[in-house]
């Protein structure tokens, strides 16, 4: 064994703190006039810990330790989601509707979003008895998709690279806002009772959320 190989042990012997997390993962400490430590997992896997001005750092260290399952766990899902990400690979192929497929000479995600999708959303609508005035495809980086008080159902384009059963709970999501115009219990209880697993795909939607970040031609 190395003569330095002890210093860990008696680095946090002397600190009085366990190991935190995996130094690949970097680190950020923002101090501000806030009265709480948050800690948050970005999308690049960096730990941001939001903690007040006079909050010494043995006590940040102190409350990122006993948070650190928490954020480990958080880790692995930004590892995953990553990793799931780096597997598309759009110079070659083309993906429609959860499948993968060879890219053509000539290809347009914009037009057969437009072919596709008011149809699988016409269809959805009249399966639940829901009805909106007029359907908007645009490119948002933000949300898949909304429902406006004047029942217009707006749809990212990009959904046409969802697989079918993440474009379906998009779709009857927002659709429920027909009903329900907010994320209450009651509201989720209506998509539940059209998508009795709505939480796993909710959940899996998650992995596809790189894909709002691209302009998709
Ligand atoms: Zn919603």
């Amino acid at each position: 064994m190395r003569k330095y190989a002890s210093m860990q042990n008696r680095f946090e012997k002397e600190t009085g703190i366990d190991i935190i997390i995996r130094m690949e993962n970097k680190i950020l400490i923002k101090k501000s006039k806030r009265k709480t430590i948050s800690i948050q997992v970005l999308d690049d896997g960096t730990v941001q810990v939001k903690a007040p001005l006079r909050c010494s750092d043995k006590n940040i260290w102190q409350f990122v330790n006993s948070k650190s399952s928490w954020i480990q766990k958080q880790i692995d899902k930004t590892n995953k989601k990553q990793l799931f990400a780096s597997s598309f690979n759009f110079e070659k192929n083309i993906y429609v509707l959860g499948k993968i497929y060879l890219k053509p000479a000539k290809f347009s995600y914009n037009k057969t979003a437009q072919l596709y999708l008011p149809k699988i959303a016409d269809d959805i609508a009249n399966r639940l008895g829901c009805s909106y005035k007029e359907l908007k495809l645009k490119h948002s980086k933000r949300i898949w998709g909304s429902f406006s008080s004047t029942k217009q159902l707006m749809l990212n384009k990009n959904c046409i690279v969802l697989p079918l059963e993440l474009l379906e709970y998009v779709i009857i999501h927002e659709l429920c806002h027909s009903k329900e115009m907010n994320h209450s219990p009651k509201f989720w209880q209506i998509v539940e009772s059209h998508l009795p697993d709505y939480k796993k795909r909710k959940e899996t939607l998650k992995n596809y959320a790189f894909l709002l970040n691209l302009k998709l031609q």
